[in-house]
C-alpha cells in the first residue's frame, strides 16, 4: 500500500488543489488529504468546514481520506500514518525555492520523499488568498472553486476566531 500526504490549509479548497490531489490519487493506492491547523495564522474557514469542504468536494474519488494534521512536524505526522510522500503542486519557481528546504528537511527527518508535480496552466494563478480577495471584492471566483465552496463563500461562512478556525 502506498500512501501519500497533501498537506495544506485549504483555506478554502479550490480547483488547483483538487486538480492535484487527483493526479496525486492516481500516483498512490491512498492519499491522506491533512487539513493543516497553525494558530499563528488567521483562517477564513473553521478548521471543520475547511475539512467538510474537502470532503464535499472530493467525495467521488477513491483512495482519499481527509483528517486534519494538527499543528506538529509534517515529516512525523507522515511517518505516524505510514506515508511515503508528500505530494506538492508547484505554481512557479518560488514556489520551488520555498519548498525545496523543506523537503529537504522533512527527508533528512524520517526519510519521507516530496514528489512535485507541475500545476495545471488553468490553475497556475489560482491561490486560496487570491481567490478570496477577488470574492470578497465582487468578482465572479465560480470558474476557480467547487459549487458548494462557492456558496459557502458567497454565503460569508467564516471563522469568528482564530482559536475555533484551528
Ligand atoms: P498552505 O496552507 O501550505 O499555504 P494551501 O492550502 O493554499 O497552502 O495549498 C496547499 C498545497 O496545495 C500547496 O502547498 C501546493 O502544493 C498546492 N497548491 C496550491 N495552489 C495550487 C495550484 N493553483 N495548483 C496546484 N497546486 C496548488
Amino acid at each position: 500500500m502506498r500512501r501519500a500526504v497533501c498537506p495544506g490549509s485549504f483555506d478554502p479548497i479550490h480547483n488547483g488543489h483538487l486538480e492535484v490531489i487527483a493526479r496525486a490519487a492516481g500516483l498512490f493506492d491512498e492519499v491522506i488529504v491533512a487539513v493543516s491547523t497553525n494558530y499563528t495564522k488567521k483562517y477564513r474557514f473553521t478548521l471543520e468546514e475547511r475539512m467538510d469542504m474537502a470532503r464535499e468536494t472530493l467525495a467521488s474519488l477513491r483512495g482519499i481520506i481527509v483528517e486534519p494534521m494538527g499543528e506538529g512536524l509534517l515529516a512525523e505526522y507522515c511517518r505516524q500514518r505510514g506515508a511515503t510522500a508528500i505530494v506538492k503542486g508547484l505554481r512557479s519557481s518560488s514556489d520551488f525555492d520555498y519548498e525545496l528546504p523543506m523537503a529537504t528537511m522533512n527527508r533528512q527527518l524520517t526519510g519521507v520523499e516530496t514528489v512535485f508535480l507541475p500545476a495545471e496552466a488553468h490553475y497556475i494563478h489560482l491561490s486560496s488568498t487570491l481567490i478570496k480577495e477577488v470574492a470578497q471584492l465582487g468578482g465572479d471566483v465560480s470558474d476557480f472553486v467547487p459549487k458548494s465552496v462557492l456558496k459557502r463563500i458567497l454565503a460569508g461562512e467564516s471563522a469568528p476566531d482564530q482559536r475555533r478556525s484551528g
